[in-house]
């Protein structure tokens, strides 16, 4: 994060309208987007509409047409999108993992308030990125540990150490082969959405409260996880010939958010679902399970090569598991 005009850019053009990716690297506004679907479909407008595609994502070729109908198969529709497809994104719709769910965050270690960089809303040029911000280690039965930062000028330890938690519980629920190149999660307070960069992400914390009423907090997660880890880290799984290809080959894209931005969010938008027929399959209605087996398989391949399969652990060693009191 260079330049804080363009994150502020970025939080207008999202609380409009959603914000493309170029606008600040690696920003994500599929969870913003998601809370105001609703609310642009009740004015009766397109989400397309409200939502530029990216010029990196323009400069792409369009993916490949949609294939003719195969014998015993669903195709996709016309226009691109899986069939069914119901959802703007796949972190809205489904609950693929739930608060039952066991998660391996085991503690948080308070290290005191120290200076991290930060980005606000109140925050209005490059000099103010850096801010005192309350310091917790939250530490995984998997060996894996992740510093979160709470911005502290609107919050007391107790409030903050609480935000925290909240988010470590969700953490701790996805894969550890996700969690263990995330590396620091920074938490904003107030209004925002969430977002991700090189092993870290953002969030801000009327959103953290929203995704918990709705059940979705992990699923978040997960998606910048993805962002954070195979996308923007050395990785750059999204740039392989072996996603491009798979990209190519499939028929369709499994949420309009993905097609939007085939670029930035295609695979975290299906790295969700890949995960869900991989491991959870009665999670997903069965039309929508059979939809993405037949009209995505090539991405389904990519993707479970890198994920848990169903039986085996979501939770794996990842080096020495800290001992908490
Ligand atoms: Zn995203």
């Amino acid at each position: 994060m260079s330049n804080v005009r363009d994150f502020l850019y970025c939080i207008l053009m999202t609380t409009l309208c959603g914000c493309a990716g170029d606008q600040m690297g690696a920003f994500d506004s599929a969870e913003v987007e998601e809370a105001l679907v609703t609310e642009i479909h009740d004015q009766n407008r397109s989400p397309d509409d409200q939502d530029p595609d990216s010029p990196a994502d323009q400069k792409r070729p369009n993916p490949t047409p949609p294939l003719p109908p195969i014998s015993g198969k669903t195709s996709c529709r016309a226009d691109g999108l899986i069939s069914p497809n119901l959802y703007s994104t796949s972190v809205a719709e489904y609950l693929i993992i739930r608060d039952k769910d066991a998660t391996a965050f085991t503690c948080l270690r308070a290290r005191g308030v120290q200076k991290r960089e930060i980005p606000r809303s109140s925050c209005d040029d490059d000099s103010c990125l850096v801010t005192d911000a309350y310091i917790f280690d939250s530490h995984y039965s998997d060996g894996t540990e992740v510093e979160l930062q709470v911005e502290k000028a609107k919050f007391t330890t107790t409030q903050a150490r609480g935000f925290a938690t909240k988010v470590a519980e969700a953490l701790g629920r996805i894969p550890s082969v996700l969690r263990k190149g995330v590396r620091e999660g920074k938490i904003q307070s107030g209004p925002g959405g969430a977002y991700a960069d090189v092993a870290k992400f953002f969030i801000a914390t009327e959103y953290i409260d929203s995704r918990i009423e709705q059940k979705k907090l992990a699923h978040t997660m997960f998606h910048e996880a993805v962002h954070a880890v195979w996308e923007d880290s050395s990785l750059s799984l999204n740039q392989t010939s072996g996603w491009l290809s798979a990209q190519a080959s499939d028929n369709c894209f499994v949420t309009s958010y993905a097609q939007r931005r085939p670029a930035r969010e295609d695979m975290a938008e299906t790295a969700l679902l890949a995960f869900a027929v991989n491991y959870y399959p009665e999670r997903l209605p069965q039309a929508d399970l059979k939809a993405l087996q037949d009209q995505v398989p090539g991405r389904l391949k990519f993707l479970s090569d890198l994920l848990p399969k169903k039986g085996e652990s979501l939770f794996v060693k990842q080096g020495a598991v800290f001992r908490c009191n």
